[in-house]
């Protein structure tokens, strides 16, 4: 996928990336990379006793350590080196930001290469998201997205996706969030970055999310979700993988000539092609769909592209394959543009459910501390 799509007449020249510049430096490896049994290899290889893996993915999955001083049941005399091994130092907080009343809490990371990537905490009183970065910036180019305007810098690995949930987790474990002791429910990968243009590490995070402890995090399927502008391929791929994640498309228009510009990789796949894909996904693994649209001001929020999004969704059936989650757009610096106005958005919704399509709007958890990034728009309704 390294062909960038010819833009279509008139408009300005795309600058879609798919992949990241060659030749980077690799993040350090990590056992949430790998399998077991690749972490037992991996220490094989540095003369090291397989069997300490086991012992080491319990820390980290299991009891969230991050001081090896706790992992007593390691040999003082190898524990530095077991630890460098399989669990070096991935990411640094810069900065944490809280909201909610300290319910719900950003935090800016520094990687290995001083690459900047966030991911937000939210508690609810029934569950607790966290939204994770799949890359640093964003090669897609959406013009409405902060992230997007900065290009893409590198794609994340795996343990660097996963890191981002076991550090919430520990903050929840440890009672740092208001609300007493709790566990990670939900991941979103709404964050920086297209998730399914770094495919291959974002299965490996979500593998590692479900895997049950201590291999991994053991969550549900059911509570991860991958949002994608909608790259075809990869989410046909998605649906034969075998991991029922919930897919989120972030749809934006129900007509090419307006998405196109919205979401530039439209002129490569249109709203049929895209919108057949989500529904496939359905069809393939019994999960809803979430179709994702950012209420943006006289642009996107007209009586009459609420009745085409709802014809659009509905001439794939009614069986309940999808549901619709508007988003208050929240404007980055400059932006030409700015939310909806409220009576719009309530007679957008009104649209979409006289169609019979299930619609939410968006709780806006955490926008006071949005403006750094803009797009790191809080999850689920
Ligand atoms: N690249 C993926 C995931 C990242 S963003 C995707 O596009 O789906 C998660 C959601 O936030 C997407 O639906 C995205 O379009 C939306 N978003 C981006 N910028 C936004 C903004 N300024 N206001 C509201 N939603 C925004």
């Amino acid at each position: 996928m390294s062909e960038t799509p010819t833009p279509p007449e008139g408009t300005t020249p795309l600058r879609l990336v798919f992949d990241e510049p060659r030749g980077r430096k690799k993040p350090p490896r990590h056992l949430a990379d790998l399998d077991e049994a690749g972490r037992k290899q991996l220490l094989a290889d540095a003369g090291l006793p397989g069997f300490r893996a086991k012992q080491l993915s319990t820390h980290y999955f299991a009891r969230l350590a991050d001081d090896p001083a706790q992992m007593t049941d390691l040999p003082a005399a190898q524990r530095e080196e077991l630890v460098s091994a399989l669990l070096p130092s991935l990411m640094t907080p810069l900065r944490t930001l809280e909201a909610d009343k300290g319910t719900t809490r950003k935090t800016l990371w520094r990687l290995f290469d001083g690459a900047l990537v966030e991911s937000v905490l939210m508690r609810y009183p029934d569950r607790a998201t966290v939204c994770v970065s799949s890359q640093a910036g964003c090669g897609m180019a959406c013009p409405f997205c902060a992230t997007g305007q900065g290009g893409l810098q590198r794609n994340m690995s795996t343990a660097e996706i996963v890191e981002q949930v076991v550090a919430a987790a520990r903050s929840l474990a440890r009672d740092e969030v208001p609300g007493g002791p709790g566990r990670v429910s939900n991941v979103v990968f709404m964050g920086m970055g297209e998730p399914l243009a770094n495919y291959q590490a974002v299965i490996g995070a979500v593998r590692r999310l479900t895997d049950p402890a201590p291999a991994g995090l053991g969550m549900s399927a059911r509570g991860v979700t991958v949002s994608t502008v909608g790259l075809v391929p990869r989410i046909n791929q998605l649906a034969e993988e075998g991991v029922p994640v919930t897919l989120a498309l972030s749809l934006h228009a129900p007509d090419d000539e307006l998405r196109n510009e919205l979401v530039p990789i439209n002129t490569r796949w249109s709203v049929a092609e895209t919108v057949e894909a989500a529904w496939n996904y359905a069809r393939t693994t019994k999960r809803r769909v979430s179709i994702e649209y950012a209420m943006m001001r006289g642009i996107n929020d007209q009586a009459h592209r609420a009745d085409l999004l709802g014809d659009v969704l509905n001439s794939y059936g009614d069986w309940g394959w999808v549901h619709v989650n508007l988003i208050p757009l929240n404007p980055t610096p400059g932006s030409k543009w700015t939310a909806s106005d409220p009576k719009d958005e309530r007679e957008f919704v009104r649209r979409l459910e006289a169609k019979g399509i299930p619609t939410t709007v968006r709780d806006t958890r955490g926008r006071e501390i949005d403006g750094a990034c803009g797009q790191l728009a809080a999850t689920e309704a």
